[in-house]
């Protein structure tokens, strides 16, 4: 048994009390049939079972958990309303926790005044933040670097704005002379800086991007999809920490609650220094603003239906978890970084493998040592799967020479990438765990190591 369910009864009876606040209306029962919606459950808990343990310790490969207790219990409790954010016709408290739980998003990035929302993810979040970078300067290039997400370049194309893409440093993050050749040869208009990249959880350098966007008049977007939270950590690196401590200068900033927030999916977020920039979503809608006059969401969103159920679930959460430096939620964060530190640790006692840079956040990247680039991915591969046959899951990335040619100097290159292994320690439990992670790994790499 490893799902949480004692919440269950806590949800009833907030719905009673829901309910309660409705008992004006004349009586009225919808009609269901529990027969039928036991057999459709039944049914889908038995197909679920194929998933992978993604709530589970043993499961540290993709960015990829459970909600909080409490933002499961909140999104299911306001499914009985399912309130829309999109004005404040369709959702009233859950227009108004969105507003104040964005805010406190902001105040953690540093900023008292902003102009953001929640988005159905990352990819709209940022998909906002580089349609205004376009307004502002038309015709200008997108930059952002070759271990940023995908997403970066397709945005552009679908915005028709130029993008180029900058090389990186061998730690994973964007080169600063690479940048400076760029931004001297062509009209940059924004540059993204990821704080966080998703394969490797590399921190661009901010505060030098920041500086060199003074003297080239560009707009710096920083993506913290992925590790915009670790703000709250209290152990980071120092030139990490040097690039958090500068964000309240970037002009906007991407992060998504659905991944390191503890939410559901359907939950990322942006938000803008300038609350200004408002102008650019200005529009008319002939159906959806009449009841209030305040500020609809869908006034300063490209969305029109949005969730309420998210602001609802991240609203309960932020009460529960303060964004509070020290707080639960940064020490657990903390926690996740310090699980990386310690499986780097013993990666390095046991010799066998190479951690070709030390984590920055809590993604750590090791490959098995061997000869040739295509023995170390044959090598992965092995170690992938026999590992997930003893119920421990890891991921895999597809990495590039220059990410390997500090550490492995004599590795020989017959093939230009190398695919090495990859976990996201992103549960607090993992750092408990992690005793019993490295005993069931380090079997399974006696096996598969000492025997070819
Ligand atoms: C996950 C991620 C995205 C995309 O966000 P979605 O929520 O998956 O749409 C963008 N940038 C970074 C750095 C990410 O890690």
């Amino acid at each position: 048994m490893s799902f949480e369910k004692r919440t269950i009864a806590v949800l009833e009876e907030a719905l009673n009390s829901l309910d309660e606040g409705f008992s004006d209306l004349p009586p009225f029962e919808p009609s269901v049939d529990v027969d039928q919606v036991r057999s459709c459950l039944a049914e889908v808990a038995r197909r679920m079972r194929n998933n992978y343990p993604y709530h589970h310790p043993f499961y540290l490969g993709q960015m990829l958990k459970p909600p909080h207790p409490v933002a499961r219990a909140a999104y299911a409790l306001s499914l009985w309303i399912n309130p829309n954010n999109h004005a404040l016709d369709g959702g009233r408290c859950s227009s108004a926790m969105e507003k104040e739980a964005v805010a406190e998003i902001a105040r953690m990035f540093g900023w008292e005044t902003h102009l953001g929302h929640l988005t159905g993810g990352g990819t709209l979040a940022n998909l906002e933040a580089l349609w205004v970078s376009g307004k502002l300067h038309p015709g200008r290039a997108i930059v952002a670097s070759e271990q940023a997400h995908y997403t970066h370049a397709r945005i552009s194309g679908v915005l028709g704005i130029p993008f180029r893409e900058v090389a990186c440093d061998g730690s994973g993050r964007m080169s600063l002379p690479a940048l400076r050749a760029i931004v001297e040869e062509c009209d940059v208009g924004t540059v993204v800086v990821t704080v966080g990249t998703t394969a490797t959880g590399a921190v661009d350098p901010l505060p030098e991007v920041l500086a060199l966007g003074q003297r080239h008049g560009f707009r710096v977007h920083v993506d913290g999809a992925y590790g915009g939270y670790f703000r709250l950590a209290d152990n980071l690196a120092p030139g990490t920490r040097a690039t958090y401590d500068r964000l309240a200068h970037a002009d906007s900033i991407v992060v998504d609650p659905h991944k390191h927030g503890l939410q559901p999916y359907g939950c990322g977020c942006v938000l803008f220094r300038d609350p200004a920039i408002g102008r650019f979503y200005k529009h008319e809608s002939p159906y959806t603003y009449f009841t209030s006059s305040d500020l609809h969401l869908g006034e300063i969103s490209l969305e029109c239906s949005r969730a309420g159920a998210s602001a609802v679930a991240l609203w309960a959460t932020q009460r529960a978890l303060p964004l509070a430096a020290g707080g639960q939620f940064a020490r657990e964060l903390a926690r996740c970084r310090q699980a990386a530190l310690e499986l780097v640790l013993r990666l390095q006692a046991d010799g066998r493998h190479v951690v070709p840079f030390p984590p920055e956040l809590d993604i750590v990247v090791f490959a098995p040592r061997a000869r040739s680039a295509s023995r170390v991915s044959r090598l992965t591969e092995a170690l992938f799967h026999e590992t997930a046959r003893e119920g421990l899951h890891l991921a895999k990335a597809v990495l590039p020479r220059s990410l390997f040619a500090d550490a492995w100097p004599d590795l020989a290159w017959d093939e230009d990438h190398l695919t090495s292994l990859r976990t996201c320690l992103m549960k607090p439990e993992h750092l408990d765990w992690l005793g019993t992670i490295w005993e069931t790994y380090r079997a399974v790499a006696d096996r598969v190591l000492d025997e070819r």
